[in-house]
């Protein structure tokens, strides 16, 4: 064995009901006036939690979108200088702990977050956000949200079409984890039991959008996967769904959810070990196929044309693809990634 393991230093409250330790965990990271991030959608949400930690909510900032537009950080910093903020309290999805990082990054302030899909972003200490239309990544420790409550009684309020991606979107990340050039033991491990908690409960959630015992394995499921995420690097998939998503604005969970099979698929020979980690934990016989049949129940959409695309968008996809040579385990090559669009373009089982 030859590896490195580099752990991301953060606290995780879990359990449901949890988010009724909010003020004590801001009390523990001495933030006595918090930037209350969500999104518009979620500001009522985020106004009940403000309404309980009384004076320590400083500010409401129900703005955050999708891929954090400098813009938005911009109009977001001017609100924590208004009352001078000492600290961040993001309740949402990816989107809304975007925000809280990108404020993070320029500040250095304190991040507890409350995370309300299963996203993952807030066990990174990545950062992904749009400037004049162009998405670019930054990693910093600043970024890393000091302390997160996951409560599972937030996440049941997601409809099944953000839900199910939502939880695609987590298993993606753990499984590039399992094949990543600097993978290593602790965080296969966690990988593993990501697909294994997430695979078991989404069937379930599917059905039964309000089963709280389901929504609490997928947010475990989740945490795994966000740290898988935060601590190995991504290959093929991450690429190709940055270059979709990013080329034609398609939304992230979707395009994950979409995917997962086909990247998967295309590691198949070249990766035995990942795909026989995946195929146990989902008690199938082939670790692609198995995730297939998952987003035949959780994806929200099914083919690239169902995303709007057209074949000679897969020929531009394609193309920007191998722009930037990238790890993976299976040499990346313009017929392969063509080949593995049009299975996805078509909706085929991979
Ligand atoms: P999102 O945060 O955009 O949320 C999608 C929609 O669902 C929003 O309208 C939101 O208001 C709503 N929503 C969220 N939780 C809900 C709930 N419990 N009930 C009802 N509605 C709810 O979507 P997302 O997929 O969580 O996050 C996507 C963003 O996160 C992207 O910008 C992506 O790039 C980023 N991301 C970053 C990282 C990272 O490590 N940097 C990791 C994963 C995702």
């Amino acid at each position: 064995m030859d590896f490195v393991y580099n752990a991301n230093p953060s606290r995780v409250i879990f359990g449901a009901g949890s988010r009724a330790k909010v003020a004590e965990e801001l009390d523990r990271l001495g933030i006595e006036r918090a930037i209350v991030i969500s999104t518009p959608d979620q500001s009522g949400l985020a106004a009940e939690i403000a309404k309980a930690i009384g004076g320590r909510a400083g500010i409401m900032y129900p703005g955050a979108v999708q891929h954090a537009p400098v813009e938005v950080t911009e109009s977001a910093l001017m609100a924590v200088s208004s009352v001078r903020a000492d600290g961040c309290l993001a309740i949402g999805g990816g989107s809304t702990t975007g925000l809280s990082k990108a404020i993070a990054y320029r500040t250095d302030l304190p991040q507890l977050v409350i995370p309300t899909t299963f996203a993952g972003s807030e066990m990174t200490p990545i950062l992904g956000q749009t400037e004049a239309g162009r998405k670019t990544t930054v990693s910093d420790p600043k970024i890393l949200p000091e302390t997160v409550i996951y409560d599972p009684e937030l996440t049941v309020t997601m409809p099944s079409f953000i839900s199910g991606p939502s939880g695609m979107n987590a298993i993606a990340h753990s499984v590039e984890a399992l094949y990543a050039k600097d993978r290593n033991p602790i965080i296969s491990m966690m990988a593993e039991a990501s697909i294994r908690a997430l695979g078991g409960a989404l069937p379930t959630l599917m059905d039964d959008p309000s089963n709280l015992h389901a929504h609490s394995e997928a947010l475990y499921g989740a945490w795994l996967a966000g740290v898988c995420l935060g601590a190995v690097g991504m290959a093929i998939h991450h690429k190709i769904c940055h270059t979709l998503g990013g080329t034609f604005n398609l939304n992230h969970a979707d395009i994950h959810a979409l995917m997962i099979p086909y990247t998967s698929a295309y590691n198949r020979d070249a990766a035995p070990e990942a795909m026989a980690s995946i195929a146990r934990a989902l008690g199938t016989v082939d670790g692609p196929t198995g995730i297939y049949q998952l987003t035949q129940r959780a994806a929200s959409k099914r083919s690239l044309a169902e995303m709007g695309l057209t074949e000679a968008d897969l020929d531009t996809a394609a193309d920007i693809a191998l722009q930037n040579p990238y790890y993976n385990p299976r040499p990346v090559t313009r017929e392969g990634v063509r080949d593995m669009l049009q299975a996805a373009f078509e909706g085929r089982a991979p």
